[in-house]
């Protein structure tokens, strides 16, 4: 059948470059032996972390893959957020917790859940299959579980996510809480990159009806450590604004011990975001609080009020 690549989004986060090396062990634990785990760019600090803890080495980076290639996707099925050739290439498995943004010519496998972390629905499948899950594959499931639900108080967590942090945690011979507290750290040093770097970690182009936009996100411990580059953040962000002919842009600095949002909107668009969550943007920004999903806090109050 030839190789198949297993890759997840760009801009990839802890649970798209795990997922691509547990796929790839689920795949060859299945008889599938020729796959290659791979990404679509490069890493970020919190999946440094992880990847060092384990002592393990990166999927490998890739831009594309040949026409005709066989394909799985994790964590991602939108096109945008994929390689550019996926129409020309097998689509054989898509394993995923995002809607659906896709669509084949052709049939194929695909599990996608309304859980906080593709990492869980593989899991399942290890289940399912009565496949036995090591201290390695448990350690980066439980480690993109742990980042996408931000420990488990995103309200993207389902009882589904919490089981699973719970047994593999056992498994990974982890304290699920502090691991998971040193490695969302681990995320949030900023210190070596530029401001377009920064920006560049966590950006999602979202379209609301007719307003074109990007949400941005960055964590951080410290809201005010972020704020003090604020002036350089809206400098480069009014330039992404031109450059892409953006009606918004949002950058959503998240404070991951204390679950809140600050926002900087940007765009002719921007005052959407105050009818959204009823604040008021001084000097473009506003606390946006308990908000810290893209997913689940942004997209659809904004959706719903564009
Ligand atoms: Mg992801
Ligand atoms: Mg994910
Ligand atoms: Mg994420």
């Amino acid at each position: 059948m030839g190789k198949t690549y297993i890759f997840g989004h760009k801009n990839p986060d802890t649970d798209s470059i795990t997922s691509s090396l547990v796929m790839a062990d689920f795949e060859r634990k299945m008889g599938n032996l020729d796959v290659v785990a791979c990404r679509l760019g490069n890493l970020n600090k919190e999946t440094e972390y992880v990847l060092n803890y384990l002592k393990i080495e990166a999927p490998k980076l890739i831009e594309s893959v040949e026409d005709g290639s066989n394909v799985i996707l994790v964590d991602h099925n939108s096109p945008s957020e994929s390689i550019d050739n996926l129409n020309d290439v097998n689509i054989l498995k898509v394993i995923d917790h995002h809607k659906v943004a896709l669509e084949t010519s052709y049939p194929l496998y695909y599990r996608a859940e309304p859980v906080g972390c593709t990492e869980t629905v593989i899991y399942k499948l290890y289940k399912e299959n009565g496949l036995e899950i090591d201290k390695t594959i448990a350690t980066l499931m439980v480690s993109a579980i742990i980042s996408d639900t931000l420990l488990l108080k995103s309200p993207t967590t389902t009882e589904e996510d919490k089981k699973a942090v719970e047994e593999l945690s056992k498994i990974a011979e982890i304290d699920s809480e502090n691991y998971g507290l040193e490695m969302l750290k681990a995320g949030t040093d900023l210190s070596s990159f530029s401001i377009d770097e920064i920006l560049h970690l966590d950006a999602k182009k979202i379209d609301f009806k007719e307003v074109k936009a990007i949400v941005d996100q960055v964590n951080t411990a410290d809201i005010s450590e972020v704020m003090k580059l604020k002036a350089d953040l809206e400098s480069r962000i009014n330039e992404i604004i031109s450059e892409e002919n953006l009606d918004l842009f949002m950058l959503l600095i998240t404070d991951i011990v204390n679950s809140n949002s600050q926002v900087i909107a940007l765009g002719n668009s921007a005052s959407l975001v105050e009818k959204a969550y009823g604040v008021k943007l001084e000097n473009n920004t506003a606390l946006l609080k308990g908000v810290v999903s893209r997913k689940k806090q942004v997209v659809p109050i904004m959706t719903e009020n564009a």
